[in-house]
């Protein structure tokens, strides 16, 4: 189309973009510029966790646009000083820092980690050691604390200071602990990675090794944070909160938002100047954000996400027992991945080419992160497409 032409010239290629112009949205569905109908299973790869739209956020962006859209960090905002409270009542924070993406979260995060590191041992302890499968954001730093290969590829010397270890082993955490070691990072389950569940106690025997070594625990929440697992926090799960949290994607309910939430002693290490975002927090992003999550937690999302979590699973298990080549079904609430033995990308194609959009990670595990609204009949209309869509593979892996 006309649209894909002018963008094939000016927008740089650093996606590999599918043939969609998208124009609408609206609960679980979006619409593209030709009038063409998608039932989103992607939701903005986890972003509208509320569908697209959603009336409560859409009203607070609107009667705060005519307020006041942007002013600097030097003076207080109503919006922002409320959203960092409701984060705190509602979590194990009591300090909240905005920025305006995952990969700047986690940036703060990593330089409050070293500066507390630094004001507490000196010099030496720097290090972050992060998981094998990881994924933390695009940024130099984030690449860096990254545990894949393929989004370092070009870029190196990558950043001083990280160390990775496979994704669910202790033994091999603790074997990483060195005097010069500060933190340790983790997704409570990795999305990028292909939504990867660590056994129970994982996250716990972490939290130990935290405590014996003085180590900070951050948890990377960006993905399946904001009521994503079925709970507000996927760390909920397993009852230990860690030392700093990081949140984006979903917060705001659309719009770009990034927040790393902390304790208030650690809060301290980053006083006046050290640390800044010029439209970190700003009042529209954060009236979105609070009206967002209060719906979260108010209008039965949650116990939605869990109900629907678990017919979702249940259904794509029913397809695992019909077709061979799905290994495994994993997941927690609505964030579901499908392990298959073959390639999932021509299945992802075949699936929008009939409506349905969802994505692949690591060329083999299909993820599935509806809208946390989604209805047992839009559940029933995904899995029918992709149950078409799946008896038109050829053993070759070929969808037709
Ligand atoms: N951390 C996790 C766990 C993510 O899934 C992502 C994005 O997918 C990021 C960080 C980076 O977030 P952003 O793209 O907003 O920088």
């Amino acid at each position: 189309s006309e649209w894909i032409d002018k963008a094939d010239k000016h927008v740089m290629k650093t996606y590999g973009r599918y043939p969609i112009v998208a124009q609408r949205g609206e609960g679980c569905r979006l619409w593209d510029v030709e009038g063409r109908v998608y039932l989103d299973f992607l939701a903005g790869v986890a972003v509208n966790n509320l569908g697209h739209c959603h009336p409560k956020v859409v009203a607070a962006l609107r009667e705060q646009a005519g307020r006041l859209l942007h002013c600097s960090n030097f003076y207080h905002i109503p919006q922002q000083i409320e959203l960092a409270e409701w984060l705190c009542e509602h979590s194990f924070a009591d300090s909240v820092f905005f920025c305006n993406s995952g990969a700047e979260a986690n940036e703060a995060a990593m330089k409050l980690a070293r500066k507390h590191s630094r004001e507490k041992y000196g010099e030496n302890r720097f290090e972050v050691i992060t998981a094998l499968a990881s994924f933390h954001g695009r940024t130099i730093a984030t690449i860096s604390a990254t545990g894949q290969e393929k989004v370092k590829a070009g870029f190196s010397p990558m950043l001083n200071g990280f160390k990775h270890v496979p994704f669910g082993d202790l033994e091999a955490m603790r074997q990483m602990v060195t005097p010069n070691v500060c933190a340790i990072m983790l997704e409570p389950i990795q999305g990028e990675g292909g939504v990867n569940v660590p056994l129970p106690g994982y996250l716990k025997a972490v939290r130990d090794l935290c405590d014996e070594f003085d180590l900070l625990l951050i948890y990377d929440e960006v993905q399946v944070g904001c009521g994503r697992t079925g709970t507000l926090w996927a760390y909920e799960h397993e009852e230990v909160p860690p030392d700093i949290m990081t949140l984006a994607k979903a917060l705001a309910g659309g719009p770009p938002i990034g927040a790393m939430l902390t304790t208030t002693s650690l809060a301290e290490r980053l006083g006046p100047g050290t640390h800044g975002s010029t439209f970190g927090g700003n009042p529209l992003v954060c009236a979105a954000a609070l009206a967002a999550m209060q719906t979260i937690t108010d209008d039965g999302i949650l116990d939605n996400c869990r109900t629907m979590g678990e017919y979702l699973t249940g259904e794509l298990e029913r397809l695992q027992g019909k077709y061979a080549f799905i290994k495994e079904i994993r997941g927690r609430g609505l964030i579901i991945g499908m392990e298959l033995t073959i390639e999932g990308g021509p299945l992802v194609n075949a699936a929008m080419e009939r409506g349905l959009l969802i994505n692949c990670t690591v060329g083999k595990v299909l993820r599935f992160v509806p809208p946390l609204i989604v209805s047992r009949a839009e559940i029933d209309e995904a899995v029918t497409i992709l149950d078409e869509v799946m008896a038109t593979i050829d053993t070759t892996g070929h969808a037709g």
